[in-house]
């Protein structure tokens, strides 16, 4: 199905739910029968092998939360994404580090950043968010837990991410890529068949980045986060300018104010662009989802593309953008 297809079934679901107050149970029926789930976007293609994935679980009557681990797994240990996980870039010491996050419908969160050696941060942000008192390790402290949890240390920098690395390593000129096409963090939302929400974010973040720099991916609010009130929105690009507006919470607080998920990723995309003077050489995408199973997407410039999976189909959208 076409981009095209798939506005108009968001758009006319949106007139049904969009009728607002409902005063009789016939309206409250057709609102209820208005709800598109199980949903499952992801960014970019590497969200579509992820999507799959997470189908497995949404259309076996699964969690949104397992839906959202299993998905962006495979994108992890997928050596060929070179921007999360197993064959990630490393940063400027030939260190490969990994940011994730994870959140559930009750915004409960858990998140690691700068882990070293695993292969899946994000079940490691899970097991932060269900065994530990706390919602985010960093560093050694990361590695150790996952470590004693039973994770595996492996060498994350593939041959191909070395050589990357040692052809950068003769200009060292650090310089972000501003529009990675097909390769950069995997920010994965669903709802599933009962109703409940939740996201996973995972990235190894800017290639060649300071060691130590953490972005936006697992910060609850900026690169994720999920209100089961409302939505759910993730981030993807540079999160330095992510993190100024607080993007994927900011993003769910529009869609509170009764903005549809594309227009609360548009407004969002508005802000970063007044408080970031710099927005001509960045670029940054944003993905929601609503309780209704509505979902949009909006990106600073051309060439954010993101994975969209409903009872439909897997298929891969091109997001509308800002700034021409
Ligand atoms: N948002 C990620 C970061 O800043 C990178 C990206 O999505 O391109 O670490």
């Amino acid at each position: 199905m076409h981009r095209r297809n798939f506005l108009q079934l968001t758009a006319l679901s949106s007139v049904v739910i969009g009728t607002g107050c409902m005063t009789d149970n016939r309206e409250a029926k057709q609102n209820i029968s208005a709800v598109i789930k199980p949903v499952v976007i992801s960014t970019w293609d590497h969200g579509l092998p992820a999507n799959a994935e997470a189908w497995k679980i949404l259309g076996n009557n699964g969690s949104a939360l397992d839906a959202v681990e299993a998905g962006v797994r495979i994108t992890e240990a997928d050596p060929k994404v070179d921007s999360v996980g197993y064959g990630g870039l490393p940063d400027r010491d030939g260190r490969v580090t990994l940011d994730a996050a994870i959140m559930d419908h009750n915004s409960r969160c858990g998140a690691v950043a700068c882990l070293e050696h695993i292969m899946h941060p994000i079940s490691v942000a899970r097991l932060v968010m269900d065994k530990t008192p706390h919602w985010l390790l960093v560093g050694e402290g990361a590695l150790q837990f996952a470590l004693d949890n039973g994770f595996k240390k492996e060498n994350l920098l593939t041959d191909q991410a070395k050589a990357a690395w040692e052809k950068w390593l003769e200009k060292k000129e650090y310089k972000p890529r501003i529009n990675a096409e097909n390769h950069d963090t995997i920010g994965m939302l669903a709802l599933d068949n009962s109703g409940k929400l939740a996201g996973a974010c995972t990235t190894s973040g800017l290639a060649y980045k300071m060691h130590g720099r953490v972005g936006d991916s697992p910060i609850v609010g900026g690169g994720l986060f999920v209100d089961g009130d409302v939505g759910a929105a993730t981030a993807t690009g540079l999160g330095e300018s992510i993190v100024r507006i607080a993007a994927a919470h900011l993003i769910v607080e529009l869609m509170r104010q009764r903005n549809s998920p594309e227009q609360a990723c548009k407004l969002a995309v508005e802000r970063l662009i007044q408080k970031n003077p710099n927005y001509k050489d960045i670029q940054v995408g944003f993905l929601a989802i609503n309780l209704q199973g509505q979902t949009g997407a909006y990106a600073l410039q051309k060439g954010f593309t993101y994975a969209l999976h409903t009872p439909q189909g897997n298929q891969l959208m091109d997001a509308p953008y800002l700034v021409q």
